[in-house]
């Protein structure tokens, strides 16, 4: 069975055809699924699709381009929401400058509030990092600390910054992108990546794997992402599968 440990099903992209897509998972092979909230309003969708599939956890959670939109009554309501058994993780949240807005300080700000959350509520954190892999770690290093659940969603850095991340105890989530022709340095980074420290995700519905590339990608194309990094790392598909599998629901606490 497969763990999607990262997507978005309350996208629009999903309205004509979401209920049929989603029941028709648990005869599909697809175990779990994790959405991932990026504003308040995408977090509180997270929560209604949790209440309404069994194996559909939400995670809350206010992404890095909506940064300014966090005061302190939306804290407030991300604290509330955290007590829910549904509720796996706070996220997306992270850095990125991508784009000149909003500014790296109030990211940084929001950042930091919603990794303070997550301490305190002890729940584990996805993490969006983009072209701000320094102030990542630096931010996660002094305000979250080593050896907390946390992974490194859509992972897009280099080896070597994995290494980083990874000395940190934290986790890599791997998708569709290390099927692209062109992705040498993800590629390379999961050749490295000890198995135990990956986690399997589509960010649907983004990133389709090749040969569905621009597509829309959901968690029927994990097998996918798990054989090309199987080919990658010398092992078997269900090697992947099930590690991958046993690594999530251990990050999100799941029986
Ligand atoms: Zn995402």
């Amino acid at each position: 069975m497969f763990f999607d440990s990262h997507a978005h099903y309350d996208d629009k992209a999903f309205d004509a055809d979401r209920e049929q897509l989603l029941g028709s998972f648990p005869e599909k092979g697809i175990g779990y699924v994790v959405n991932a909230g990026a504003s308040f309003a995408s977090s509180e969708r997270s929560l209604e699709l949790a209440d309404k599939y069994p194996f559909l956890y939400a995670a809350v959670g206010i992404h890095p381009e909506h940064a300014q939109t966090l005061d302190e009554k939306g804290l407030e309501w991300l604290r509330s929401r955290l007590s829910d058994p549904k509720v796996a993780a706070v996220g997306e949240i992270g850095l990125d400058y991508y784009w000149d807005e909003p500014d790296p300080l109030i990211q940084i700000e929001a950042f930091r509030l919603q990794l303070d959350l997550a301490k305190e509520a002890g729940k584990p954190v996805i993490i969006h990092s983009r072209d701000a892999a320094r102030d990542t770690l630096e931010t996660m290093r002094t305000e979250y600390g080593k050896d907390r659940p946390a992974v490194i969603h859509c992972f897009s850095y280099s080896k070597e910054t994995a290494r980083e991340f990874l000395d940190l105890g934290y986790l890599i989530g791997i998708g569709g992108v290390v099927t692209f022709k062109n992705a040498r340095k993800v590629k390379e980074a999961v050749e490295y990546i000890p198995l135990d420290r990956l986690l399997l995700e589509t960010d649907c519905p983004y990133l389709a794997p090749d040969p569905f590339r621009g597509r829309r990608n959901s968690s029927l194309n994990l097998p996918l992402v798990a054989a090309r990094i199987a080919a990658l790392k010398g092992l078997t598909e269900e090697e992947v599968e099930e590690a991958t599998f046993r690594n999530a629901k251990r990050f999100y606490g799941i029986d």
